[in-house]
């Protein structure tokens, strides 16, 4: 048997979506967006949602909408995905890293005070595999030392904790749907924000910071000139990448319960294992990702024989502090952060999402239970 690491859901729907787009006029930014955007706004119970080409993009222009400037520090975990670093850097910011709390790899949310310094601006939690962190300790620490508080939730859309889902408490919350994310359109993003001004800014910035997009000049039955009053990017989503959205945020329930279902029978198997490790959900998590943590020194290993016996594994991710660019640029070095370390050297991504049948899933779990003895 061979269980891909991820299939995506695009079909037919997504497909004559795309090729309506195709036979229209407008490609890029237009209708086809504005649906997506109202309807992700909807999902999440926020006030907008803008969709840009990538979370890279959405942090960095949240970053950028909010004032950051050179020299600004931004706490971020020292766990999670290199971009979530790189967008500060794009934004003209400096990272600043901590470690994260060993029961659910993120951010230690005790250890951030003694890394702000008067510099410090904002703080970027990731909400790991779909583990939200707990935003409201989060919004409290941000409103008492005055810094913006943006969310990367790249792993995650259904989750909630304490009855709050991702957006409802940050300044504003960023979301990928690259290639194997839960939603995807191959490469995409959004930002979300309860905050009209944000989002109004945010519109602007998002496409070169003109102050009308091309479907309002095309719109608008005189010619008129655009001004550029504020510096932007260019990351605006296109209505063909719009278009393969639309569905899968109307099915995001549906099949979040199959992820679900899937998440609790690789729990019942994995949790007494006494050399596999689990980060069992505190809340509803957005089930993005289900890893299993094994031995670091045999991790390498057990991903090459799980490949070999047919079942897709990734790693998300090797310790990014440990990264060349990183140990030049801020001289981080091994020890710097032992807990997010540890979880970079022994975590392996398994097969997780809605199409995944029964006997693939069984598959993936007798695979594993052969391979790490
Ligand atoms: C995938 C991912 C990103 C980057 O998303 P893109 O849409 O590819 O820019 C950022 N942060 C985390 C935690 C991710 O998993």
């Amino acid at each position: 048997m061979q269980v891909e690491f991820y299939k995506h859901n695009l079909g037919d729907t997504e497909i004559k979506a795309v090729a309506d787009v195709m036979r229209s006029v407008m490609l890029t930014t237009g209708a086809v967006t504005a649906e997506f955007e109202r309807k992700f706004a909807e999902y999440l119970g926020v006030h907008s949602a803008l969709g840009v080409m990538s979370a890279t993009h959405a942090i960095e222009l949240a970053l950028r909408a909010l004032g950051i400037q050179p020299g600004d520090e931004v706490i971020v975990p020292a766990f999670t995905m290199w971009a979530t670093a790189e967008a500060v850097i794009h934004a003209g910011g400096k990272p600043v890293f901590v470690d994260s709390e060993p029961e659910t790899g993120n951010i230690n949310i005790d250890l951030i005070e003694k890394s702000i310094t008067a510099r410090t601006k904002a703080i970027i939690p990731v909400h790991l595999y779909g583990q939200l962190c707990d935003m409201q300790r989060l919004r409290e620490l941000c409103d008492r030392h005055r810094l913006w508080l943006v969310e990367d939730s790249a792993h995650n859309i259904e989750g909630e904790r304490d009855g709050l889902k991702a957006g409802a408490l940050s300044d504003a919350a960023c979301f990928s749907f690259y290639a194997t994310k839960n939603i995807t359109c191959g490469e995409g993003g959004a930002v979300v924000t309860n905050q009209p001004q944000l989002a109004e800014l945010m519109t602007v910035m998002r496409t070169h910071g003109m102050s009308a997009d091309a479907a309002n000049r095309y719109a608008s039955d005189k010619f008129r000139h655009y001004d550029i009053a504020v510096l932007g990017i260019k990351a605006n989503m296109s209505n063909i990448l719009a278009a393969m959205l639309i569905n899968q945020v109307e099915k995001l329930d549906e099949r979040w319960a199959i992820r679900e279902r899937i998440c609790q029978k690789y729990e019942a198997a994995f949790q007494q294992h006494p050399r596999i490790g689990l980060l069992i959900p505190k809340s509803k998590s957005g089930r993005h990702i289900f890893a299993i943590l094994v031995e670091p020194s045999l991790r390498d290993e057990y991903v090459n024989l799980l490949r070999e016996r047919g079942v897709g594994c990734v790693v998300n991710w090797y310790p990014m502090t440990l990264f060349t660019y990183v140990r030049k640029t801020f001289g981080t070095k091994p020890g710097d952060f032992p807990v997010a370390e540890k979880l970079g050297f022994s975590t392996i991504s398994l097969p997780l999402y809605p199409s995944l049948t029964d006997e693939e899933v069984d598959y993936v779990i007798k695979t594993v239970l052969d391979t790490i003895r």
